[in-house]
């Protein structure tokens, strides 16, 4: 009897083996989804390899864990469900903001950097509608004075949300105009797309569009408002897949110890490198 117990102990401790070689989280790499398109979140550097504030908060949480860490290029709109099936990767780090919808489908560590919707536009092609009142003086443009623009977003990404929330139900139009909404793999296609005039102006998170501005000459971005004192708000976070809660500690460790100061670092850091 005792000997059929080890027997079947052993079975089953080959069969956790197998399963942790057949997927990624018993392995010594972390696999990590992102879209390296979103500087100074991720980007490519000169080398084509993937670097960027989530790839250095990633690193910290390899050291953590004892683990390589692998990053991979997809487009952001499957980041998601590729983390959620848990098949290739254990999370997503890609300046992905936390919505109810993504927390269906995937766990989220603690929020690391606050993000407000920008709109990126040829140089002089739009002017700012004002100063906002919020405490944060920035010049801002009107959602409503999106009215009539053919308009580029990032497919699934709260840019293309927050537009698509702004589409009437009803009439399918954008503030009485016809809604021209077009959908890229990321924010820098979107922007070629202004340069070869199919669309006027792209929608996308504050840092990436202030990083485009800098590195593509003859555009301008400014912060998109709903009125003088209401700007879009959003927070990022890193996404892993349901039950890997020895990650997602490591990762909220790693985001604590940082603290707010030493995310800023990393940003002024990969903001400072350019391309
Ligand atoms: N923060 C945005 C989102 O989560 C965009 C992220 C990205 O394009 N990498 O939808």
């Amino acid at each position: 009897m005792k000997k059929l117990l080890v027997a079947a102990a052993a079975v089953a401790g080959s069969v956790v083996l197998a399963a942790g070689a057949a997927g990624c989280n018993n392995s010594d790499k972390i696999y990590v989804d992102t879209n390296a398109y979103f500087a100074p979140f991720e980007y490519y550097d000169k080398d084509m390899n993937i670097v960027g504030v989530d790839v250095d908060i990633m690193e910290l949480v390899g050291k953590k864990l004892g683990k390589e860490v692998v990053f991979k290029n997809t487009d952001f709109d499957v980041i998601t469900d590729n983390v959620q099936s848990g098949k290739k990767y254990d999370c997503g780090a890609a300046g992905m903001t936390i919505t109810d919808e993504r927390k269906e489908k995937v766990n989220f560590s603690n929020p690391y950097f606050t993000s407000v919707q920008y709109v990126i536009f040829q140089t002089g092609a739009m002017t700012a509608d004002g100063n906002s009142t919020d405490g944060k003086e920035t010049d801002y443009i009107l959602w409503s004075s999106l009215a009539g623009k053919k308009i580029g977003v990032q497919r699934d990404t709260t840019g293309d949300i927050y537009a698509g929330d702004e589409i009437s139900s009803e009439t399918g139009a954008l503030y009485g105009t016809e809604a021209a909404v077009t959908q890229y793999d990321n924010a820098q296609l979107a922007v070629d797309a202004i340069g070869a005039k199919q669309v006027e102006v792209v929608i996308v998170d504050k840092l990436p569009a202030e990083y485009i501005v800098a590195n593509n000459s003859g555009y301008q971005c400014y912060a998109l408002y709903y009125d003088a004192e209401t700007a879009t708000e959003e927070q990022y976070a890193i996404c892993v897949t349901k039950g890997n809660n020895e990650l997602l500690d490591a990762i909220n460790e790693v985001l604590a110890e940082l603290g707010t100061e030493g995310i800023n670092e990393l940003v002024s850091k990969h903001l400072g490198l350019g391309k």
